[in-house]
């Protein structure tokens, strides 16, 4: 007996695609449920965003420029 479970985005509640499946069977995360991988991008977006600008409040500190400049010339 066979049963084929297709596992559905728990965000977009779209089918993953082949090789959302593959990856989601090779690396299984953590969460208990699967994610589409534009999902999975957008959640990292969303949380990279949130990290940044935890960020960029503790070091308003030290007068941080918000702008995004960067000095690499040093
Ligand atoms: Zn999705």
């Amino acid at each position: 007996m066979t049963i084929t479970i297709v596992p559905i985005c728990h965000d977009c509640n779209e089918e993953l695609s082949n090789w959302d499946r593959f990856l989601n069977r090779k690396y299984p995360n953590t969460l208990g449920y699967t994610l589409c991988s534009s999902c999975e991008k957008k959640r990292e977006e969303k949380i990279i965003k949130e990290i940044s600008q935890s960020v960029a409040d503790d070091l308003d500190f030290y007068d941080f420029e918000k702008g995004g400049k960067s000095n690499e010339n040093n």
